[in-house]
């Protein structure tokens, strides 16, 4: 039987109708949207989170921590807040001083260099303006990018967004079936392939979304190799850097010869701290490829929340929570991993970051909603799963391009950062379904 969603007024205020009431009301007859808004106005974060909220499913698909951020950093802000009238106030636009000197310091001792707090960081709403910013600043009409697949999915309407082209380059499964995400490699032949005059930028994500694959050095030296011969700025999203298992190391891409000249490279202090809401993120490289980034943000949001850029004073110490999250989250991924596999169903396990993704191409489902039937398969069964059994994924080949979805429609994703209530919950849906069939 179907379940019956949860409607509220927020959920329904949120919906895009109301934009063609609007449209309707003021009876204009010229075309209301710019050009650049087409073909990327789906987002899979808008409508999964709105199903996973209307059917008050499980949710172990977004990607956040469901438990609170560690108590210092809780403190932190608590004492920003009463910190004095200039908390509440403007700080400096290209980020609050005493945040850029110790993101400084404390990165500059893991890329080997003297790191300029004033001139080498933007800090942005979240990396999301970080990537934005990055986009709108270096990337012309008609330039390339290079962008892995799969990829978070804001990529490629980003660089869309900015006239750009998205060239795309599929990170390859080996053959056979896929037991890690370092089964997944990068192809030199498929790279130089890319390679024509207008290409100017390659995305990378390690650790990725989705896969959990954490580049190593060999593969990141092909790519510096590639970016150094053919004079190619590299885009390094970094979002996931402190969470890698089982001895996977996470190396910035910019600490390679020749490469901090040519790498913007992306956080989160969202990630980084477990408080997503807080929207810190940071671009970080050298001073003038930054500057570009800064015209975008200046002439654009201008500032992040003061308060919210006073969290890092700890950052980095002995017992940081760098060291505790992925010790933390080991332990999540080993269950959720043993949890898919009691029911038949085998995890790729992550060598980082905070998802698991696995094949589901063994399940029996019988798919008779008519409203999906023209979706790929992952995004059928990610949406039976909402509606029937109150379980929220995410179906992979959201990260890949409308163009190779079809090739990938065989994979869903996990978010293992839960309370362990959250993941019992889902746990328990899995098996009794499995029970069931
Ligand atoms: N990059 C990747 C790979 C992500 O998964 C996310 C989502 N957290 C972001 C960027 C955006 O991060 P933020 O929440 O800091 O804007
Ligand atoms: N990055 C998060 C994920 O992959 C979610 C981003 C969002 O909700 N927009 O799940």
């Amino acid at each position: 039987m179907l379940r019956r969603p949860v409607r509220n007024w927020a959920s329904i205020w949120k919906r895009p109708v109301r934009l063609i009431n609007c449209q309707k009301k003021t009876g204009m007859a010229r075309q209301l949207h710019a050009r650049r808004l087409e073909g990327v106005d789906k987002n899979i974060w808008v409508e999964f989170t709105q199903l996973t909220a209307d059917y008050k499913a499980v949710n172990v698909g977004q990607g956040f921590p469901d438990f609170s951020p560690p108590s210092f950093i809780q403190e932190a802000f608590c004492s920003a807040i009463t910190g004095g009238a200039s908390m509440h106030q403007y700080t400096r636009g290209f980020g609050h001083p005493a945040l850029v000197k110790i993101l400084a310091k404390f990165f500059g001792r893991i890329v080997g260099r003297d790191i300029d707090p004033m001139e080498d960081f933007q800090i942005t709403v979240g990396a999301y303006q970080a990537l934005f910013c990055t986009f709108q600043a270096l990337i012309d009409e008609g330039d390339e990018v290079i962008i892995v697949e799969p990829f978070f999915d804001c990529y490629q309407p980003m660089v869309k967004m900015a006239g750009g082209t998205p060239l795309l380059l599929v990170c390859q499964k080996s053959t056979g079936p896929a037991l890690s995400s370092a089964d997944w490699v990068l192809s030199p032949e498929e790279l130089a392939s890319n390679l024509n005059p207008r290409t100017k930028a390659i995305v990378i994500n390690t650790p990725n979304n989705p896969l959990g694959k954490v580049y190593q050095r060999d593969e990141l030296q092909m790519i510096a190799d590639f970016c150094i011969k053919h004079d190619i700025i590299c885009i390094s999203d970094e979002v996931y850097e402190w969470l890698t298992y089982d001895g996977a190391q996470h190396i910035k891409i910019a600490s390679l010869p020749g490469m901090w000249e040519r790498t913007v490279t992306i956080g989160s202090a969202g990630k980084s701290f477990s408080a997503t809401g807080w929207k810190v993120g940071w671009a970080m490289g050298p001073g003038n490829i930054i500057k570009h980034l800064k015209t975008i943000h200046q002439n654009s949001v201008y500032h992040c929340a003061t308060a919210a850029q006073r969290e890092y004073d700890t950052f980095g110490t002995e017992d940081s929570y760098f060291k505790q999250l992925p010790a933390q989250l080991h332990k999540k991924r080993l269950r959720l991993a043993e949890c898919l596999r009691s029911v038949g169903l085998e995890p790729v396990m992550p060598q980082g970051g905070y998802f698991m993704i696995t094949d589901i191409s063994s399940l029996q489902v019988d798919l008779n909603d008519p409203s999906t039937k023209d979706e790929p398969y992952d995004f059928r069964i990610v949406k039976w799963l909402i509606k029937e059994k109150g379980l929220a994924t995410i179906p992979v080949s959201g990260f890949y391009s409308p163009e190779h979805r079809g090739n990938v429609q065989n994979y869903i994703r996990f978010c293992f950062v839960k309370e362990d209530s959250t993941l019992k919950a889902a746990e328990d849906i899995i098996r009794q379904w499995s029970v069931k069939k």
